[in-house]
């Protein structure tokens, strides 16, 4: 038999995001439970023809889901939380939808809770995290010593037959046991020392059920995701890991177990992967590449080998020779018969296809491949390898492959001569943060306990939607800049009016924080269509890093200078920082993400010194992303700090001493990591503390964190207007703990997703707070 080709999974969002725009139109009860499921239907339909049509011979099924795949087994193992009063019957759509976005209705006020009849009902939806090194977030399995499981629903069963009946071989897939367990919390009083894999004796029998049943629906094969595997385990963990896949390879009828891993190399979980009694191995050859020589040396002669080949997590194209030679040592190895190829992980990753992106420039776009070409990729690579393709795809990819190389477009000298020109004083502040602090404070001649925000105000409606008209050339530069300065000019009046120490202007002018500046900088392009899901309906459309980076022009110094004349307290100025900008792109893949962050690193560099210039006093250099950038393994933790924290370094320290620089941090574990945040030097750093309690304040307590800090008090994510004694609270619970006059009082993160309704009561309270704790001082 020929070597197979296979998808792990597809995005399911549609073209067209159709997906997201009938889900939220069930949301809001404007289409039927029927309308969105045949949205569904159709979505999945149309999905798995493409597969095939690319020559996909084993299309996966399950891959679907309307709002998650870990929901969707949180669901099928009836592990729904007890909060959301499920009747233990079958866990459907309106379940899935309850957990992921909870009961809670958004007034909180105890009028609303007494009058609403579905209040009594009202809870908090399960928690989402992250998927890995990804921008997806899955929602986290909740566990209790006490969680049983019971098979409570058939969507897996339900989309076999869909596909079967369309008369396609499908692959069903579902996430792993070790990684279901491994990726969830414990929560409900029982004690976070509890041992999760506890609960696989009791997790297994339900992975047995579906295996039989699959089994006798006619399912040859199935995919468990063990992405686990590339994260560090324990010894014990290992053992589960074995224990576990020997038992499920004992199912009668059961399809045959391909474990699929991604996300990175085996290491040390390598011999658990190989040892494992089941029928095959997916395994991720991209970001695993070093192991692989090991991997085919030691691989059993019984296995199929499903090599990752095409990267799922990037947007270029596939170095088709290069893959080649590892495709013919794998057959070398394992024969053809045994060998699969596959993207590196599931295609959800990825944007979908390059085909609604007409205006794209047609240079660049000749070196991409979103999920529809990169399956094509997956077929090409299989028929080049067994020899039925034409030798001149192999060439026609090498010309594309010379073109981007030779591209002007993608090197620009002048950076690059900068780059190698950087010394290790450009990296260091003139002088050490306590002189630097005296001189900062000499200059602002602030209170004690001043108080700022994060940089964004609201986004209302009316924002969104002349920007919309702005963009369709509706609304012209000029009314529209004057729209942006009435709002500005609001924001920071405001501010005047309740006493913010160190007021901000707004952000009105963004989007978002990361395109804001794309759009402006050399080497990043916008796709019109380039969606990938984040969360549920919620997409995001990354920009490309293809070339040299560089800033043409003054990015945001026209709103910070505008913004200065309308107070006379010291404008912040706000940028986005090197890691973020990086973190929430497609990154270049022939260049180490190290040097693109230096560029950028220099770009915002330039921006910083330029704020000075212009009399800004004090510049937030925002950096969400800078934990998410974290490699999965704990041994490659040093090398992405050094020189993450040295990127930041480099934008921020081309200013003098009295200059003030700020970075936002918006997550709560520090502990990990307080070094490295100790070590980017900012003189102030703001992050989200609030939800906590202040309990993350003990990473810098412990340390012994010397630069100022402002603890947010104001939780964001809430409507709910905190009170001046309870933000009062918890300044004094930091002050008990850390210099007061390092402190800062400020909300969690920026104020852009509430209402103008929400935030003044919630600053004026704010204010208020500080100006408590300076009488109390
Ligand atoms: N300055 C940004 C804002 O206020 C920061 C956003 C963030 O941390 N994610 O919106
Ligand atoms: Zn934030």
């Amino acid at each position: 038999m020929k070597t197979r080709t296979h998808l792990l999974g597809y995005p399911r969002i549609g073209e067209q995001r159709e997906l997201k725009k009938a889900t939220e139109l069930y949301w809001k009860g404007k289409l039927s439970r029927a309308g969105l499921e045949a949205v569904g239907r159709n979505l999945r339909e149309q999905n798995w023809k493409k597969q095939i049509a690319a020559g996909i011979d084993l299309v996966p099924c399950n891959d679907f889901s309307f709002y998650d795949q870990i929901l969707d087994a949180t669901c099928l193992f009836g592990n729904v939380p007890e909060r959301f009063a499920w009747d233990g019957k079958a866990a459907d759509l309106d379940t899935r939808f309850r957990i992921a976005r909870g009961t809670h209705h958004l007034s909180t006020t105890s009028d609303h809770a007494n009058e609403c009849k579905n209040c009594h009902i009202a809870t908090y939806a399960s928690e989402m995290t992250k998927w890995f090194d990804t921008n997806y977030h899955y929602i986290v399995p909740e566990f209790k010593s006490t969680t049983e499981f019971k098979l409570s629903d058939t969507k897996i069963f339900n989309e076999y037959h869909e596909v079967k009946a369309l008369g396609f071989d499908a692959k069903p897939t579902l996430i792993g046991p070790l990684s279901y367990l491994k990726l969830g919390k414990v929560t409900g009083g029982t004690s976070s020392n509890f041992d999760r894999m506890e609960l696989l004796d009791r997790l297994i029998p339900v992975y047995e059920e579906i295996l039989s049943r699959l089994g006798n629906e006619g399912a040859s094969w199935i995919q468990l995701d063990e992405p686990i595997l590339a994260l560090d385990l324990t010894d014990k963990e290992r053992t589960h890991y074995q224990r576990t896949y020997e038992r499920l390879s004992q199912v009668s009828n059961s399809p045959k177990i391909l474990v699929a891993t991604y996300f990175g190399g085996l290491r040390q979980n390598l011999k658990a992967a190989l040892d494992s009694p089941v029928a095959g191995l997916h395994f991720d050859a991209v970001r695993g590449r070093n192991e692989l020589s090991e991997l085919l040396a030691k691989f059993p002669s019984n296995k199929i080998l499903s090599l990752g080949i095409v990267d799922g997590r990037n947007i270029w194209k596939n170095d088709f020779e290069d893959s080649l030679g590892i495709l013919k040592q794998a057959t070398s190895a394992v024969g053809e018969d045994r060998l699969w190829i596959a993207p590196s992980c599931s295609l959800l990753h990825s944007p979908v296809t390059l085909r609604n992106e007409p205006d794209l420039d047609g240079e660049i776009k000749d070196w991409l491949a979103f999920a529809d070409e990169k399956m094509i990729e997956v077929d090409t690579l299989r028929n080049l390898l067994t020899g039925e393709s034409d030798l001149n795809v192999l060439q026609a990819n090498q010309e594309s492959r010379e073109r981007r190389n030779t591209s002007t477009k993608i090197r620009d000298l002048g950076v690059q001569a900068r780059l190698k020109a950087i010394t290790p004083g450009d990296s260091i502040r003139t002088s050490p943060f306590a002189n630097r602090q005296s001189l900062q404070h000499e200059k602002l001649k602030l209170p004690l306990y001043p108080t700022t925000t994060i940089g964004s105000f609201p986004q209302t409606k009316d924002i969104r939607s002349a920007r919309a008209k702005w963009k369709k050339g509706i609304m012209s530069n000029a009314e529209y800049d004057a729209f942006l300065k009435k709002e500005t000019e609001h924001c920071v009046q405001f501010q005047n009016r309740i006493g913010i120490d160190m007021p901000v202007h707004g952000e009105f002018e963004r989007n978002d924080m990361v395109e804001y500046f794309g759009e402006q900088l050399e080497g990043f392009l916008f796709t019109e269509n380039g969606w990938v899901q984040s969360y549920g309906s919620r997409c995001v459309k990354p920009p490309i890093i293809y070339g040299d980076v560089s800033r043409p022009n003054p990015m945001t110094i026209y709103w910070s200078k505008f913004a200065q004349t309308l107070t006379q307290r010291p404008m912040k100025g706000m940028l986005t920082g090197p890691v973020t900008i990086l973190q929430w792109s497609f990154a270049r893949n022939d260049q180490p993400r190290d040097v693109t962050a230096r560029q950028i690193a220099l770009a915002i560099r330039d921006e910083v010194i330029d704020l000075e210039k212009i009399g800004i006093a004090a510049i937030q250099i925002d950096e969400p992303a800078f934990r998410e950038g974290l490699p999965l393994r704990e041994e490659d933790w040093p090398t992405y700090l050094a020189w993450a924290v040295d990127a930041f370094r480099l934008c921020s320290s081309g200013v003098r001493d009295d200059t003030q620089i700020h970075t936002h941090m918006c997550y709560s574990e520090f502990n990990d990591i307080i070094e490295a945040i100790a070590a980017m030097d900012a003189d102030v750093i703001t992050i989200e503390t609030s939800r906590s309690n202040m309990e993350l304040l003990d990473a810098f307590v412990d340390f012994d964190y010397p630069n100022e800090i402002g603890p947010g008090v104001y939780d964001i994510h809430s409507p709910r207007v905190p009170t001046t004694e309870e933000m009062e609270k918890l300044m004094e619970k930091a002050e008990a703990v850390l210099q007061r006059r390092n402190l800062w009082v400020n909300p969690d993160c920026g104020l852009k997703t509430r209402s103008w309704e929400e935030v003044e009561p919630s600053l004026i309270n704010m204010v208020d707070a500080a100006r408590n704790l300076r009488e109390k001082a």
